[in-house]
């Protein structure tokens, strides 16, 4: 279950399936006043100032209790690629410009803080406590035909982890209600997933001949399990940023004019 935290005005959410120290941000709580960015934005290039949205990030930092030196949050291009971070990737796509771009992240670290930038796509944290290995995926439409969720928990499991052990959190991303797209999606995800799958999260709307709706949040739970964890162990939030404006910025619904949120994750204990 999800549940919504409130500290220092910062409203974020947190998954009690996962022991590790993680959050789920919202748009409350920052001081943004952009119209499409209030309050909480948490991406560059998004309208606001550089020092509105390092302040902003560093609220949500202090907020959640995870430190913002040790995110990882590099430039996302809507690929397959997860890539192991450590400690020497701390402060990418914050602090400098990493020389590199992916959509998921794997360690083994403690003190490295994974941090995913949805506003609409698919954030999904991953922990499997008991190896000290977690994950974090961004999953838009390509990514999750693509499956980067199962490559992210291949690669938990070449660390030490168990798929039998990971839990999953589905945080908040735009649900089937209002998630439209075209035919060129459906035949995307039959080529890469097949029929049966994409007949099953890319249903044909009803009144709107040639229109689909996607459910990306179900269909990465699908994914996972068929990667091995335990339906039991996937926690899904079911809550539809563009249906609730109040709490989530949203890119389909603010036509691309939109904040962006952050779903972060770090390895419990104290490191160093
Ligand atoms: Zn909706």
């Amino acid at each position: 279950m999800f549940r919504i935290i409130e500290s220092q005005r910062v409203k974020y959410l947190v998954s009690d399936k996962i022991a590790s120290p993680h959050a789920f941000s919202t748009r409350i709580g920052g001081v943004s006043v952009l119209p499409h960015t209030a309050e909480l934005n948490l991406g560059f290039y998004r309208g606001d100032g550089k020092e509105t949205v390092m302040e902003n990030l560093s609220l949500f930092s202090r907020a959640s209790g995870i430190d913002l030196g040790h995110f990882v949050s590099v430039t996302q291009i809507h690929s397959r690629t997860v890539r192991y971070v450590t400690e020497d990737d701390r402060g990418a796509g914050i602090y400098y410009r990493a020389d590199y771009e992916c959509d998921g992240y794997v360690t083994d670290r403690p003190g490295v803080a994974l941090c995913i930038k949805t506003a609409d796509c698919v954030p999904i944290l991953l922990s499997d406590e008991d190896a000290g290995v977690i994950g974090a995926v961004h999953a838009g439409w390509r990514g999750t035909a693509s499956g980067i969720v199962g490559e992210c928990v291949r690669m938990m499991c070449r660390l030490g982890a168990s798929a039998g052990r990971i839990k999953a959190a589905v945080g908040p991303a735009i649900g089937k209600c209002c998630y439209e797209v075209g035919p060129d999606v459906r035949k995307e995800f039959e080529r890469l997933c097949g029929e049966y799958f994409a007949g099953r999260f890319v249903q044909p709307a009803e009144d709107r001949p040639g229109k689909y709706l996607a459910d990306l949040s179900g269909a990465n739970k699908a994914h996972m399990e068929a990667a091995g964890i335990d339906g039991e162990n996937i926690d899904v939030a079911g809550l539809c940023t563009s249906c609730r404006s109040d709490l989530f910025f949203s890119h389909r619904r603010g036509g691309g004019q939109r904040g962006t949120m952050c779903s972060v994750i770090e390895i419990g204990g104290s490191p160093d």
